[in-house]
C-alpha cells in the first residue's frame, strides 16, 4: 500500500482538475451575476455570493468554474471548522511529522477557485487566515510551518452568506464582508423555476411540473409565519424527482418540502393545505 501522503498527494491532484470541458453544469441566469463575477475574476477581487439556501449559489459557481476553466475547491464550513483544517497541519507518519496541506493552500497553490460555504458557521480564526488573501496582498500565512505562500495567479476566493441565518452572535464583521464583492441571489420567478424543473427532471410531466412551481411560490409566502427557511427550488426539485418515479403529488410534496422544513404541527398542515389546494 502506498504512504499515506502519496494517496494524499494523488487525491489532491484529483480534486484539482478543472471541470470536464464537454460537460457545462447546467445553471439559468437570474440577472447579471454571470458578468459580475466574470468582471471581478479578471480584476482577482473576492466574492461573496448571498441568498437563502437552495436558491442555486453553489449550481452558479460550479457553472461559473467551468466557463472559467479553473478547478473548484469547496469546503461546507461547520462550528468545528478551524483554520487548521482550511490552512493544513503536521501529521504523524510513522516515526515523522509530514505536513499536510488543507484545502484553501491547495487551491491557493494551484490557482483554483475556492469556495467557503457558510464560512460564519465556522470558527472566528478562520476569518482572520483569510484577510491577508482578499486584499492586494493576495498572500496565505501558514503559521504551524512559520510561512507565508503566495497566491497563485488564478486563485480566486468566493464564500457563500445567508443573512437569514445570522444573528448578533454569528455574522461576519463588517471589516471583513466590505473585502467582497457581493452578488445578492434569490428563488426564481414562475417561468424560470418552471424552467429549472423542466431541466433537472425532463420525465416530469409538464402539468404537474407547472402545479408544483405554483405550491412553492405560494409556500414561501409563509416566510414570515414563522418558517426558518423558505421553501427552496432544491426542495421542489426533490419532490418533482419523487412524482417523476410515481409517488402520488401531494406525498411527494408532504416528505420532499414540509417534512424536512419545519416540526411545528400547525405551519406543516398550513403547508400542506396548499399543497392539497394545487392536487
Ligand atoms: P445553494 O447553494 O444556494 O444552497 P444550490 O446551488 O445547491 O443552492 O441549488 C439547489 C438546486 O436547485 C440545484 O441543485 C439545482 O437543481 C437547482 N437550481 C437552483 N437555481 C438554479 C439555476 N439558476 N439554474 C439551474 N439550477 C438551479
Amino acid at each position: 500500500m502506498k504512504p499515506l501522503i502519496n494517496r494524499l498527494r494523488g487525491v489532491e491532484r484529483d480534486i484539482l482538475q478543472a471541470p470536464e470541458r464537454s460537460n457545462p453544469p447546467y445553471y439559468e441566469p437570474q440577472g447579471n451575476e454571470i458578468q459580475v463575477f466574470e468582471a471581478a475574476y479578471r480584476k482577482r477581487l473576492p466574492v461573496m455570493l448571498k441568498g437563502p439556501t437552495g436558491c442555486g449559489k453553489t449550481r452558479f459557481l460550479e457553472y461559473m468554474a467551468w466557463r472559467l476553466n479553473r478547478p473548484l475547491v469547496t469546503v461546507a464550513c461547520h462550528e468545528d471548522l478551524t483554520s487548521a483544517d482550511l490552512v493544513g497541519r503536521f501529521l504523524l507518519e510513522g516515526e515523522q511529522t509530514v505536513w499536510q496541506d488543507g484545502p484553501l493552500t491547495r487551491a491557493v497553490k494551484a490557482g483554483a477557485i475556492c469556495y467557503l460555504d457558510e464560512i460564519v458557521e465556522a470558527r472566528t480564526d478562520t476569518t482572520v487566515v483569510i484577510h491577508p488573501l482578499t486584499d492586494h496582498r493576495r498572500r496565505l500565512p501558514l503559521e504551524k510551518k512559520g510561512q507565508e505562500i503566495e497566491a497563485h495567479e488564478d486563485f480566486m476566493l468566493v464564500i457563500s452568506y445567508n443573512p437569514g441565518y445570522q444573528t448578533v452572535l454569528k455574522d461576519l464583521k463588517p471589516s471583513t464582508k466590505q473585502r467582497f464583492i457581493g452578488i445578492q441571489f434569490d428563488f426564481p420567478n414562475e417561468a424560470l423555476e418552471l424552467r429549472i424543473l423542466g431541466n433537472e427532471v425532463p420525465d416530469l410531466n409538464p402539468e404537474l411540473a407547472r402545479k408544483l412551481v405554483a405550491v412553492g411560490q405560494r409556500a414561501r409566502a409563509l416566510k414570515d409565519h414563522g418558517l426558518e427557511e423558505a421553501t427552496s427550488t432544491r426542495a421542489l426539485v426533490y419532490a418533482a424527482n419523487m412524482m417523476a418515479v410515481g409517488l402520488p403529488p401531494v406525498e411527494a410534496c408532504r416528505v420532499a418540502m414540509v417534512n424536512p422544513v419545519t416540526d411545528d404541527l400547525e405551519l406543516a398542515e398550513a403547508l400542506m393545505e396548499i399543497v392539497r389546494a394545487h392536487f
